[in-house]
């Protein structure tokens, strides 16, 4: 016995127009929204790490520091002076933080460069910071 049923063609498929949604805005802290957007665009960016680019969500602290050292691939140092209470003496003293960032390519701060860095989740063993901005080319010293 051979039902008729009704042939699947006569069906309309009304498709609904693909409406391109507009990208939600990332939350960032006020320190990354200042990212000058004219060096990102001046070049093509695939690091998955970069502030801008990539999907690297920065959370915690934000320093400001001169870069120290720029020979590795994509991470630099950055040090920055600080100042640490002596209660015995009621002064201060001198000290130095050091840590490693990640250098994104579209932001390719070098040695000497006054920059502004984020911390973020681990990149790798040592480097938990991201490199946001650079506030001064060669220390200001070209
Ligand atoms: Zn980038």
């Amino acid at each position: 016995m051979v039902k008729e049923t009704k042939p699947k063609t006569t069906k309309k498929v009304v498709k609904k127009p693909v409406v391109a949604k507009a990208p939600k805005a990332k939350v960032v802290p006020k320190a990354v929204a200042k990212a000058p957007k004219v060096v990102a665009d001046k070049v093509k960016c695939e690091d998955k790490n970069c502030p801008i680019h990539g999907n690297n969500k920065m959370r915690g602290r934000i320093f400001e520091g001169k870069v120290i050292r720029a020979k590795m691939a994509k991470t630099v140092t950055v040090e920055w002076p600080r100042r640490r209470y002596l209660s015995k003496y009621e002064r201060f003293e001198k000290r130095r933080s050091k840590v490693k960032a990640h250098n994104p390519v579209c932001i390719s701060a070098k040695e000497g460069d006054t920059v502004r860095i984020s911390e973020c989740r681990p990149l790798s063993k040592s480097k938990n910071f991201v490199i946001v901005e650079v506030l001064n080319q060669n220390g200001g010293n070209q």
